[in-house]
């Protein structure tokens, strides 16, 4: 029995190991950890993650041909495989500060599999890593190993949070990249064979490591600059009195450009789009072109200069202060369908509005209040406009309550903000949230999920980004 170990037991690493043991039943997983509680939860009937048809994946394997451990060591030393989906986040400090990978988890994981290991293993690069990482894994196993072979393999993983079990179960490609050598090519047909277990053979692309590990980085840059090429148009429409959707619709029927990942918005969030094109930044300028770098450092740009637009509406629109005033934020997680908060633009929007002194009351139905509170006074690393990322202070989140429901956030309030589209805020009865709003009632759509001339008719004054607005 094939033997796959996978270090990392987080978004990608739980997710992608499950579906892996659902659909070869004949291949043993095991997901591995340092983190206690994370494994804990894994085993438990509350998994660590939300995210739609987990449980049930997890359910048909788990203790069959899935487990997850913190015994780190021994699974990785008994495996065949070995995937790597250690976080690799922006580093904080030193050299390439803001911008550089921090591969710290990576390297130690390398030189883990390298002390532990007897026999051969392909290494599975499946975390997010700059262009040319594997060159370095491999000097780490080599060095570190008595004569083992050790085969690295970059396999990037492309799925989306809140669609993570579709994007597995149906991927657009699975992209694998290895050394062009015949241990190389052995390797990648080795993973090729357990993605082929589902996966059509046409929708398994092999390149060679550095084209790999390069296409995961130009992907999330490319998906970036979308969000952010309409977000810039969503201020022209503003501006102009033209419509954002009915801008993405006519641009979107050019089958050249296609209709997806057109939505304005109020910003990108999650862990993934901000790191990685910083990290992009910052391989560019070692590799001497400033000018590319600039280019995709001006992706990140429109994206912070969305949120502050959109904090800037909200205090001008309620006549230029909103001291005091009760503010219901509805949606926290940086998108639906997860409940996670990586990066979310609600964090800098609810800073912003602290600053001007908002009393705010936050509903979101999959994060909790001590994660929102982390959030709002982590210190967060400011690349490049202070203003917005400043962390609220202690005394600051005195001015945070949380609600149960969006009617709660808006009881009295003065403004309701939509910062997540969860579908659940589409059917909301908007006369019952008006008659028990403060008038005049504001609601500050950040994601177009209300119908602003429905809102209206009822009394509302509504802005939703790129519309035209209220005369
Ligand atoms: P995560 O933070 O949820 O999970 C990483 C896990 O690795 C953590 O549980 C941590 O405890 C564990 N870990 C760190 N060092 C370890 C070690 N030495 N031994 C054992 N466990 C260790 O991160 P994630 O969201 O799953 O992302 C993982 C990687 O995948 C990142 O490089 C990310 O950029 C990439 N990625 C993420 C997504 C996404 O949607 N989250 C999508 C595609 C790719």
């Amino acid at each position: 029995m094939v033997k796959i170990c996978c270090i990392g037991a987080g978004y990608v690493g739980g997710p992608t190991m499950a579906v892996i043991a659902l659909k070869c039943p004949s291949i043993e997983v095991a997901v591995v950890d340092i983190s206690q509680p994370r494994i804990s939860a894994w085993n438990s009937d509350h998994l660590p993650i939300y995210e739609p048809g987990l449980d049930d994946v997890v359910k048909q394997c788990r203790g069959k041909n899935l487990f997850f451990s913190n015994d780190v060591e021994k699974h990785v030393a008994e495996a065949d495989i070995v995937f790597v989906s250690v976080n690799t986040p922006t580093k904080s400090q030193g050299l390439g500060a803001g911008k550089a990978a921090d591969l710290t988890y990576w390297e130690s994981a390398a030189r883990m599999i390298a002390d532990v290991s007897k026999s051969a293993k392909i290494v599975v690069e499946k975390s997010t890593v700059p262009v040319k990482t594997a060159e370095a894994i491999e000097k780490i196993l080599t060095h570190n190993s008595k004569g083992i072979n050790f085969q690295i393999l970059s396999n990037p993983e492309f799925l989306a949070e809140g669609t993570a079990i579709q994007d597995l179960f149906n991927p657009d490609r699975v992209l694998i990249g290895g050394r062009e050598t015949p241990e190389g090519l052995k390797a990648v047909q080795t993973l090729k064979e357990v993605y082929a277990h589902w996966v059509p053979e046409e929708r398994i692309i092999c390149s060679n490591l550095w084209s790999a590990e390069l296409s995961k980085l130009a992907a999330n840059a490319f998906l970036a600059q979308r969000i952010s090429s309409v977000n810039a148009m969503s201020a022209l429409c503003e501006a102009t009195g033209a419509d954002v959707s009915q801008v993405s619709h006519a641009v979107g029927k050019d089958t050249r450009i296609g209709p997806k990942f057109l939505n304005a918005s109020v910003g990108f969030g999650g862990s993934c789009f901000q790191k990685d094109i910083l990290n992009l930044v910052y391989i560019c300028e070692c590799n001497g072109l400033p000018e590319v770098a600039n280019y995709w450092k001006h992706v990140i740009k429109i994206n912070d200069y969305q949120k502050a637009r959109f904090v800037n509406r909200i205090v001008s629109s309620m006549f230029n202060t909103v001291s005091g005033k009760k503010i219901g934020i509805l949606g926290f997680a940086f998108k639906k369908d997860t409940g996670d908060t990586r990066e979310t633009p609600a964090i800098d929007v609810c800073r912003g509005l602290l600053v001007d002194k908002a009393q705010l009351s936050i509903y979101d139905p999959q994060v909790s209040q001590d994660q929102i509170q982390k959030d709002l006074t982590m210190v967060k690393f400011d690349w490049e406009h202070p203003v917005l990322l400043k962390p609220a202070s202690p005394t600051a989140l005195k001015q945070v309550s949380f609600a149960w429901d969006a009617y709660e956030a808006s009881k009295d309030a003065h403004g309701i903000c939509f910062l997540t589209e969860w579908d659940e805020f589409k059917t909301l009865d908007f006369q019952k949230i008006y008659d028990n709003m403060q008038k005049p009632a504001f609601v500050f759509d950040g994601r177009n999920v209300v119908n602003p001339d429905k809102l209206r008719q009822i009394g509302f004054i509504v802005y939703s980004i790129g519309k035209p607005l209220d005369q």
